[in-house]
């Protein structure tokens, strides 16, 4: 057994795996399978005072920490550290009487929309619902109520840590105002979360599902999508992606290997009207909209729920006119299919996300309307190269319509949070973290600042918001 290992076993209750043992591998996987994270060890803590007590070995063995819930945005800035899972941290708790969830920090959004749902509450998740509630939401998390109800982050209230002094703490605006703003958007570098508290919302009313057609009717479903988008009411989120479906046996038969055309909508209360400039498009395959349970806008999208190897690459629309929709089509489905990419999205944003309330942390506001993320396939080297180079020429093609900031959550491997916040937002961030962790304890998968020495000029901040 290396030192490390035991040393670990010594201060920490949950399981502990260093490489070479069985298990090691599984452990560490995460997610999304394209990123392996060479750590040196891994650690389920198995609950909030493990996690405390492995922050205070790490300050004195003077290692780092990273942390993850679910592994959807592994990064290769993990490497070499510790890296703790907080898969044991799985309390669900709904105070249906001050409308709070209260929930550990290794939770995924499902089983949080479920216990809402009963009582007619919804929380701010996003497309999957087997994504985890704490890495999302200290990235800010923009989802289906994005428009009604801003970022994912703007609802919550109070984040139970670890500081790198190794100290348990309930952040909130009035404890720790630092803290509570940077967490709030910055992600995880300044702290380890073991709990987030945040608002629930009534969601009586949802509508909502996925309309598909085949490729051949992407120009229509643009237009029509334009159209739509420009008369909805902030209640209404439509989000339109071009998909060329994996010849894979988990795809439905008449889908497999189909290059589609999908608009995804989720309504909360009467404000449907803009669907009808869908009515006429012909070749309708798939309607799933209906009444929608809020424990179900999870399944809008059909996304995969299993690990899977993927490169994520996500843009700030600046507009999305019937030109960039030209430009759009013509630069990702050049043969009429996306291919070697899977997924080219735009996201309607605006609403509540271009007006933040004053007290909505790092994340801001988004003042961009509409948001593009190009996702592919990594199963092998050779068809990520291919789908690294396919998302790289679509951006340029969208260059003059892009603002050059990315949405945190949107990072992957290899990106860091200076393409997400101007000059002062960054400069704050960098200020706190060398405060509050001045030795490098806690290193996020999208750390705040380079590492001591590096003078790329991709950790310059992004423009100002348009
Ligand atoms: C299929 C899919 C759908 C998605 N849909 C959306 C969407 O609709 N909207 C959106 O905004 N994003 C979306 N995302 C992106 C998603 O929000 C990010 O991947 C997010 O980081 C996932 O959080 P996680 O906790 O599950 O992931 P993890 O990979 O486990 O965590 C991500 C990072 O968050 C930090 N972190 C996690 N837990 C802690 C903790 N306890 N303490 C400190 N830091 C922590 C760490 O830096 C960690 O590395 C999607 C991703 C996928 C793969």
């Amino acid at each position: 057994m290396s030192g490390l290992g035991r040393d670990l076993r010594q201060v920490v209750r949950g399981r502990v795996l260093v490489p070479g043992e069985e298990g090691f591998e599984e452990a560490g996987a995460a997610w999304n399978l394209a990123v392996r994270q060479r750590v040196s060890a891994v650690v389920e803590v198995a609950d909030a005072a493990d996690a405390a007590g492995l922050v205070r070995f790490a300050a004195a063995a003077e290692v780092s920490l990273s942390t993850r819930a679910t592994g959807h945005s592994p990064s290769a800035a993990a490497d070499g550290t510790v890296l703790v899972t907080t898969r044991a941290l799985d309390e669900v708790e709904i105070d249906v009487a001050s409308r709070v969830a209260r929930v550990g920090a290794g939770v995924a959004w499902q089983p949080v929309l479920e216990r809402a749902a009963v009582h007619g509450l919804a929380g701010a998740c996003g497309s999957s619902a087997v994504v985890g509630v704490a890495g999302y939401t200290l990235g800010g998390g923009v989802g289906w109520f994005a428009r009604s109800r801003g970022y994912a982050a703007h609802a919550v209230r109070a984040l139970n840590v670890v500081t790198a002094d190794g100290d348990r703490r309930r952040v909130t605006a009035e404890s720790n105002p630092d803290l509570f703003w940077a967490l709030r958007g910055g992600g995880g570098d300044f702290a380890l979360v073991t709990g987030l508290e945040f608002e629930l919302f009534d969601a009586p009313e949802l509508f909502g599902g996925r309309m598909l057609w085949p490729a051949e009717r992407s120009a229509a479903v643009i237009a029509a999508f334009q159209e739509a988008t420009a008369e909805a009411e902030a209640g209404l989120s439509l989000w339109l992606t071009l998909i060329q479906f994996p010849p894979f046996p988990q795809v439905p038969e008449p889908l497999r290997g189909q290059a589609m055309v999908a608009v995804d909508v989720v309504a909360v209360g009467a404000v449907t009207g803009p669907l009808r400039r869908f009515d006429e498009i012909a070749g309708l395959v798939l309607d799933t909209r209906r009444p929608l349970d809020a424990a179900q806008v999870g399944e809008v999208c059909m996304e995969p729920t299993d690990p899977a190897p993927a490169r994520v690459r996500g843009e700030l629309l600046t507009d999305f006119s019937a030109e960039v929709g030209e430009a759009l089509l013509a630069a990702a489905a050049p043969q009429g299919s996306v291919g070697p990419l899977a997924l080219v999205q735009i996201r309607h944003l605006g609403g509540a996300l271009a007006t933040p309330p004053a007290d909505a942390g790092c994340a801001g506001g988004i003042a961009e309307p509409y948001l593009l993320s190009l996702l592919g396939p990594a199963p092998t080297p050779e068809f990520e190269a291919l789908v690294v180079e396919r998302q790289a020429a679509v951006v340029d093609a969208m260059r003059p319509h892009l603002s050059g900031r990315k949405p945190f959550t949107y990072l992957d491997s290899g990106e860091n949070p200076a393409a997400v916040f101007d000059t002062e937002t960054l400069a704050r961030l960098r200020d706190i973290k060398a405060r509050r962790d001045p030795d490098g304890l806690f290193r996020s998968n999208f750390p705040v600042a380079p590492p001591l020495g590096e003078a790329d000029p991709s950790w310059a901040a992004a423009p100002a918001t348009v």
